[in-house]
């Protein structure tokens, strides 16, 4: 991204993808940027409309598995997230949203869905629902602190070479094998809500150091870190 240009923000599917306020991540991203004096300009993106190619950071959102059903499918047909991160979009995607990133998931039967094949992941039914608070350790590459969030979810998710884990758990179910999530390149998946870039604003610097191509200066961080600090503190088992 130029440096005197528009962050340009994306976000996703919003009349099918938006059940548990993952649209949160949007108003983070958007109020991290412009305290960093980074001008934002948001696009909603109904799944009537085509995807545009020309955005910096994607979005996509939790929901339930027809609306995930017909997501993938317009997202497939559409093919301009393909295309935006082709050419180096960021990306967070989010539970249902993670899951139709990979090649197959879960649908409202347990029958393999196909998915739209941007992380090399694929995703079933587990045999409950994983339901409550997360926490996980990032990996210590990303230089982000741990995650909290909350999960709801029956799918199970495996990781194939071409990602890396996102994190590993420490409370909670995510991928079902121990980790949390995926990254490859600029895309980052993940089951937690939260929303999950309120409850760890490092996530959302990490995106936005991708997006912009910058180092980001620290901000006051005292409410985040005060939530972040509160969940930790709720959700770790007593010792
Ligand atoms: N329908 C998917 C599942 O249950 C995703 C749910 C969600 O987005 N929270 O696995």
């Amino acid at each position: 991204m130029p440096s005197d240009s528009v962050l340009r923000l994306v976000w996703i599917y919003p009349d099918l993808l938006s059940t548990y306020g993952d649209q949160g991540n949007v108003l983070v991203l958007e109020q991290r940027a412009r305290r960093r004096g980074i001008p934002v300009e948001t696009l909603h993106v109904r799944s009537a409309d085509p995807v545009p190619e020309s955005g910096d950071i994607y979005l996509i959102g939790g929901g339930e598995d027809r609306p995930q059903i017909l997501a993938a499918q317009r997202l497939r047909r559409d093919g301009g997230l393909h295309r935006a991160i082709g050419r180096g979009a960021a990306m967070l995607a989010v539970c249902a949203g993670y899951q139709i990133m990979g090649s197959v998931f879960g649908g409202e039967e347990g029958q393999p869905v196909e998915g739209i094949g941007l992380l090399d992941i694929a995703s079933g039914r587990g045999t409950g629902r994983a339901v409550g608070e997360l926490v996980a350790e990032t990996d210590p590459a990303l230089g982000v602190p741990t995650l909290t969030g909350f999960e709801n979810h029956m799918g199970v998710t495996r990781l194939g070479p071409g990602v890396r884990p996102l994190s590993r758990t420490v409370v909670g179910t995510g991928n079902g094998d121990g980790t949390e999530g995926c990254y490859a390149g600029k895309v980052i998946g993940t089951y937690l809500h939260g929303p999950a870039l309120a409850r760890t604003p490092g996530l959302a610097d990490l995106l936005l150091t991708w997006a912009t191509g910058t180092q980001l200066g620290p901000i006051d961080d005292v409410w985040f870190e005060r939530l972040r600090q509160e969940r930790l503190a709720a959700t770790l088992p007593r010792t």
